[in-house]
């Protein structure tokens, strides 16, 4: 009797050395990617950077040059889309505007050969899943942008996909309603245990929707982890730029004492937690949240003179500029009063905040 071979869960979805050029020019060079049944994760990077291009090859929509995309144990490479088990909802939903919303949803389950009377009840429940069933017999032309994304992830769950693939599904909705949709999305996505890979160049979206977060850069991926630890400990310059805010130096070690490392700046020394040897070149941030405008003396301290204030209501963005014109952003929670602008303050952060990379000399 044979045994199912079944994969471990944590490599759910293997992409595995997938590279791809258009005419000659390469946009993905051995690319690994993997993702856990479940896990909702999120490709994030620049306009550019390959995001859609790896999503089109899981999808197979388009095809790798080389390497293999294993889904649920079963090497999907060869397969034609339509034979992948895999939705997809796309940036502009990609609805047929001539049919109902019900039809539009009933679409995928009719090509697979069900009959009008069996697709009713599947249909019927994955319009109520998205809060789109009163609007079954409605066209798809007279619903607003976020019914019409409803209706699509509606249309791309009807067919209990092994994985959904989502670019950018939200990018065509206003700031608010977007807020709202990724809330209930991530909410759907999670009660079903869905695996789900959105495309996004946007980092707050990320990081709210997505377990973890592939942070993408001129077709690789320079860092693949949860939120936080993407946050907290950026893997290199790219990461810690594209991901928050945060300001940067660059200067030299110039001392190493027990695992603290002093950095000269153009601008003073600074301090972080790292083993980094004296010389080493290096370039060192730090959160705006992490700033504060009352210092103690163990910490690391700049003086800024005070260019904005910035009342955003639930935080208060300060603005300084340093004598080498660098700009630090100091955030702080709720509405602050009492700073003025033009005067010169002396801002700090603790040593541990210190994020440090190095850098090419
Ligand atoms: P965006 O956020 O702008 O959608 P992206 O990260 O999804 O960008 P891709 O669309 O994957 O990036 O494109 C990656 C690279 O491949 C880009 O340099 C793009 O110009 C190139 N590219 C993509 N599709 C083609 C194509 N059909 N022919 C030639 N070049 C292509």
């Amino acid at each position: 009797q044979a045994t199912e071979q079944r994969p471990p869960a944590h490599r759910y979805l293997d992409v595995v050395g997938a590279a791809k050029s258009f005419k000659g020019t390469v946009v993905m060079d051995n690319m690994n990617f993997r993702v856990a049944k479940g896990e909702l994760v999120s490709l994030l990077g620049p306009s550019g950077c390959g995001k859609t291009t790896l999503l089109r090859i899981i999808a197979g929509l388009l095809e790798a040059d080389t390497g293999d995309i294993i889904l649920g144990g079963r090497n999907v490479s060869s397969l034609p889309a339509h034979k992948r088990n895999i939705s997809v909802v796309f940036q502009n939903y990609a609805l047929f505007p001539h049919l109902t919303v019900a039809e539009n949803v009933a679409f995928g389950l009719r090509a697979r050969g069900m009959s009008k009377s069996d697709v009713k009840a599947p249909v019927a429940e994955a319009l109520a899943l998205v809060r789109m069933d009163t609007f079954a017999d409605r066209p798809v032309s007279a619903l607003s942008g976020g019914q019409q994304q409803r209706v699509a992830v509606a249309r791309a769950l009807v067919v209990s996909p092994d994985l959904l693939l989502l670019d950018e599904p939200f990018s065509a909705l206003d700031r608010k309603l977007r807020e709202t949709m990724q809330i209930e999305l991530k909410a759907l996505l999670r009660s079903r245990g869905i695996t789900a890979i959105f495309v996004t160049h946007d980092q707050e979206e990320a990081m709210g929707v997505s377990d973890r977060i592939a942070v993408m850069n001129s077709g690789r991926i320079e860092q693949f982890a949860d939120p936080s630890t993407l946050y907290a400990q950026p893997a290199s310059p790219f990461v810690m730029d594209f991901v928050g805010l945060s300001t940067r130096l660059t200067g030299h070690v110039i001392a190493q004492a027990d695992g603290i490392a002093t950095v000269k700046t153009h601008v003073g020394k600074v301090r972080a937690n790292s083993q980094l040897v004296v010389g080493t070149p290096v370039q060192v941030g730090v959160r705006p949240e992490l700033i504060t405008p009352d210092p103690s003396t163990e910490m690391n301290q700049i003086k800024v003179q005070l260019d904005d204030v910035m009342t955003l209501g639930s935080k208060t963005v300060l603005h300084g500029v340093t004598t080498g014109a660098d700009k630090f952003l100091c955030e702080l929670p709720g509405i602050r009063t009492g700073y003025a602008r033009g005067e010169t303050v002396t801002w700090g952060w603790a040593v541990a905040d210190t994020l440090i990379h190095e850098v090419p000399a």
